[in-house]
């Protein structure tokens, strides 16, 4: 039986090596896959009799032919991980008993890439390897030459091997697979294989066409004439040589602090412009590295402690159809629940009709999930699904799943519609949308609520929400005093909202929080922008001429007009806002980065517009200048990279002083 279980595991866990690590296509999560590698280390440390040479636990990684194999003068190992902070405890424990009570350690965030091994002669880079089997690797000097980030010249004329990550930034990824959907070409499931994908290029100019970059995060240095004592020391020798070092490591004196760096860094990644799946920590004396040495695979004096997953695999049970604010038809994927990042998740949007045929999802498929920094699950691709093609495609509705009108695709969308505007549907979308975070922000008026108002024919329209006394709300389900008194006064509240907010909650079409902030800046009042003409909008910087066209009509359809009445006598008068101060900054975007001192970046954003420019989140050749706080991190470094002019908090002042 455990020899059928274990030849199981094997068979599994090379497949998925060899999709992960040859073919940059992974068709299970990484949790996933560190579970059957976890069961088979353990019926192995049970019964070592069981253990082959050719044990996947025996092994790292694995070699592609795809380039010319190099033999490592040094092994490249992979690391032991865990998921929980007691193992990593009993690591700390096991290397104290031998070494003291003062072992301390060096935390750096595990970044989510590829190692690869980089040899330095007499200061200059001659060789880049890919870190294969551990044992050989693949020799990728002339792509690697590209990536910026790697010197090609050391600061000394000095001879080391370095290794570190080359990854690819978020946005990048983003980017890179947005104009791939464009194209019609493979997307990538992660920023690590859009990685790997690019680095493992036959064409050096295709890889220097894609954002890479690289932390160094180890030395091998014999022949240095004070070679560091301590990894610590070594990071900051590399750094000086002109390395590319993560600036989020931090030196421990014991596995507590360890751990709260852990914990410290288990969302504040999320912040992050590269990805990373956890913390390596390490021993930090070298000498004690040196005496603790390796096992098979993975050094003794390190370990890594892994974030649970953002990335998980699950079945899709059925697609749901909403009706959103616009009538647009929304499918949403209803999957068997499952643990990803923290929260059970049980559902995800699909977006629209098209990307469930790019992504041929059907019901009964085994999906990849994942939720990066934006929270919301996301479904990647279908993965192992054998009976997939045996499914039946998933066909789009005719009909308004809520109202059974007819729905139609306008021009130039991917969307289907309903049009009919008393549907259901919509109408509570819109109200919703109305109390929402963005607009309105009406505290505890969620779906549930409004869905009740509507149904008791209370509320048909914002202007309704501001005519319910706390008697009505009373008339709810489950809603008591104490609710309902909450209830109204948090409407109560929201009637002198700022202007943005006010314009959001309208629900023009393609008017978003920042053209409402636009709007609000430019006209000040509502009364202003209602009576806004057509050629004063369509100059707007950022409002194209479609969109001025929509907030014209949209104020000039009498439904509307009718609207803002009501409201104007109901008392709901939106806060003028605070009208631009000068155009000192007209033409100029800028991008932020980093803690900045006297101000959030919120509030820079909005000092920006107000002197007439713009913000945008994301460096590119188009960026007047990046504003620099502490810790700014990738952002800046493409900065310099492109020469872009770099601000700290008293240039920018200094440049929207008044004279
Ligand atoms: P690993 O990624 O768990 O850890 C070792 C690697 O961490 C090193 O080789 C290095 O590349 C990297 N690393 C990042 N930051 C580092 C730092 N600061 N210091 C040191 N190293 C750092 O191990 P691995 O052997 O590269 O890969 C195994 C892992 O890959 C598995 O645990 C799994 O998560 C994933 N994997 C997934 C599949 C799949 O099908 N989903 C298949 C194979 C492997």
């Amino acid at each position: 039986m455990l020899n059928i279980r274990i030849q199981f595991l094997k068979d599994e866990i090379n497949k998925h090596n060899y999709n992960y690590y040859v073919n940059d296509n992974p068709t299970i999560s990484d949790y996933e896959y560190d579970k059957l590698f976890a069961e088979l280390k353990q019926i192995e440390a049970d019964h070592p009799e069981l253990i082959t040479p050719d044990s996947p636990t025996q092994r790292v990684g694995s070699v592609s032919e795809k380039f010319l194999p190099f033999t490592h003068t040094h092994r490249l190992y992979s690391l032991d991980n865990t998921y929980n902070y007691e193992d990593l405890k009993s690591w700390y424990e096991k290397i104290k008993k031998e070494y003291g009570n003062d072992v301390e350690l060096v935390c750096e965030l595990k970044i989510d890439g590829l190692a690869i091994a980089l040899t330095y002669e007499n200061g200059i880079f001659t060789r880049g390897v890919t870190r294969g089997d551990g044992i050989t690797g693949e020799e990728i000097t002339q792509n690697l030459k590209t990536i910026k980030a790697i010197p090609l010249k050391l600061k000394d004329n000095v001879s080391l091997d370095v290794r570190g990550e080359i990854y690819m930034p978020k946005s990048s990824f983003e980017k890179l697979n947005a104009e791939n959907l464009e194209n019609g070409e493979k997307l990538f499931a992660n920023p690590r294989n859009a990685a790997a994908g690019s680095l493992r290029q036959l064409d050096s100019t295709i890889t220097a066409k894609r954002d890479l970059s690289m932390f160094t995060y180890t030395l091998v240095a014999d022949g240095l004439k004070n070679s560091p004592k301590t990894h610590y020391e070594s990071i900051m020798y590399m750094k000086e040589q002109g390395f590319k070092v993560n600036p989020n490591i931090k030196l421990c004196k014991n596995a507590d602090e360890a751990i709260a760096y852990c914990k410290e860094w288990e969302n504040k990644r999320f912040d992050l412009d590269y990805a990373t799946d956890g913390v390596v920590i390490k021993v930090n004396k070298i000498a004690i590295q040196e005496d603790l040495g390796f096992t098979s695979r993975a050094p003794k004096w390190a370990t890594a402690f892994k974030f649970p997953p953002e990335e998980i695999s699950t079945v899709v049970e059925s697609i749901e159809l909403g009706v959103g604010k616009t009538g647009a038809i929304t499918p949403v994927a209803n999957f068997k629940p499952v643990q990803l990042a923290g929260s059970t998740v049980s559902r995800a949007t699909l977006h629209n009709f098209d990307e469930i045929k790019r992504l041929d999802i059907r019901i009964g498929d085994t999906v990849l999930i994942k939720k990066a920094a934006e929270i919301i699950p996301k479904v990647i691709k279908v993965v192992d699904t054998p009976n997939h093609d045996t499914l039946p495609k998933y066909e789009p509705p005719t009909i308004c799943p809520v109202c059974g009108e007819p729905l139609v695709t306008p021009e130039g969308e991917v969307n289907l519609y309903c049009t009919n505007p008393d549907c259901a549907g919509q109408i509570k979308a819109k109200i919703e949308f109305w109390a929402s975070k963005d607009a309105m922000d009406i505290d505890s008026l969620g779906p549930s609520i409004i869905e009740q108002l509507f149904d008791k024919n209370m509320v048909k329209t914002p202007a309704d929400l501001y005519k319910l006394s706390v008697q009505d709300f009373m008339k709810l389900d489950l809603v008591k005093e104490k609710s309902a008194t909450n209830l109204y006064n948090s409407i109560q509240e929201t009637k002198n909202r700022p202007l943005k907010r006010f314009i959001t909650a309208l629900n023009i079409k393609n008017i978003g929080k920042e053209t409402a902030d636009i709007l609000a800046g430019e006209f000040g009042t509502l009364e202003n922008l209602v009576n806004a003409d057509l050629e004063r909008l369509k100059e707007l910087n950022g409002i194209g001429e479609i969109t001025a066209i929509e907030i014209k009509n949209f104020f000039d359809s009498e439904k509307n007009i009718n609207l803002l009445k009501e409201l104007a006598s109901l008392g709901v008068k939106p806060e003028a806002a605070e009208q631009a101060k000068s155009d000192k900054l007209k033409n100029k975007t800028f991008v932020l980065t980093g803690t900045l001192q006297n101000m959030t970046r919120n509030q820079a954003g909005d000092i920006i517009k107000l002197h007439g420019g713009q913000t945008s989140s994301s460096v590119s050749k188009n960026t007047s200048y990046v504003l620099a706080g502490e810790n700014a991190g990738s952002k800046l470094d493409k900065a310099q990279a492109l020469g872009i002019t770099i601000l700290t908090e008293d240039d920018f002042l200094e440049m929207i002083k008044e004279e």
